[in-house]
């Protein structure tokens, strides 16, 4: 495993990649003040880069941190709390290089409900046939927590009750979301919100029919491959909001 205390410089494309990310997902409503995302440092590594504890619209390239899958960082700064969300999904997940954990509002509601989340649009297609699952900390953790995912084995628990997913909820709290990319994990989380929106208002009309398990995995093969598409539209946005446009 490498390590290093200071900013990423190996690979300056990832790294702008994922400060792009912070901005989008703050732009697009996903984040705000907190939530964060990630990226694993290379594939088949064992370490990730993390802001330092900071609001996301505020991350430059030389806030990231790299971690270790026990949520360690070897620089002095201040490391988000649930750190310990991006380090036991990546080692549950080999696969997964990038992961969102957010508070997006239309989301949580399905935390709180027997409703399950499931997709209504072509475009969330990504969260499949079965229901969104949901991580409830009271059952690992006792009924007094702050609900933050703030050691390895809450971490490991939520990477748990994600499984094979695409996203997760968390109960009274708000989301995870991942990727085999950086783009892909800002793609899903940003349809999460929408389809939540979605499938709120149909539910408020009548039963919502919802795609079928069939149309869910066609709709993200196909459209999934186009995430990137999204991903530089939202880049030039920020681009042109930061006036470097
Ligand atoms: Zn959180």
């Amino acid at each position: 495993m490498t390590q290093q205390a200071t900013t990423p410089a190996a690979d300056l494309s990832t790294v702008a990649d994922l400060v792009a990310a912070n901005h989008i997902l703050v732009r697009q409503g996903v984040l705000d003040a907190f939530g964060h995302v990630s990226m694993r440092v290379a594939p088949g590594a064992d370490t990730f880069w993390l802001s330092r504890n900071l609001a996301p619209g505020s991350v430059t390239a030389a806030d990231l941190l790299e971690h270790d899958l026990d949520g360690r960082t070897q620089d002095p700064r201040k490391p988000y709390l649930e750190r310990f969300i991006h380090a036991e999904i990546y080692r549950r997940r080999p696969e997964v290089m990038a992961v969102v954990h957010s508070h997006s509002p239309a989301v949580v509601p399905f935390s709180l409900v027997a409703t399950p989340m499931r997709p209504v649009i072509h475009m969330a297609g990504f969260l499949g046939g079965a229901r969104t699952p949901v991580f409830e900390i009271a059952d690992v953790a006792g009924d007094d927590t702050d609900l933050l995912i703030t050691s390895s084995a809450l971490g490991a628990a939520l990477a748990e009750t994600l499984g094979e997913s695409a996203v997760a909820l968390m109960r009274g709290h708000g989301s995870v979301a991942v990727g085999s990319s950086v783009q892909e994990a800002v793609y899903r989380a940003v349809y999460t919100e929408i389809n939540a929106h979605t499938q709120a208002s149909a539910l408020a009309l009548g039963e919502p029919r919802y795609l079928t398990s069939g149309e869910a995995d066609t709709a993200r093969r196909t459209i999934g491959a186009q995430s990137v598409r999204a991903w530089d539209v939202w880049r030039e946005q920020v681009r042109v909001a930061a006036g470097q446009g």
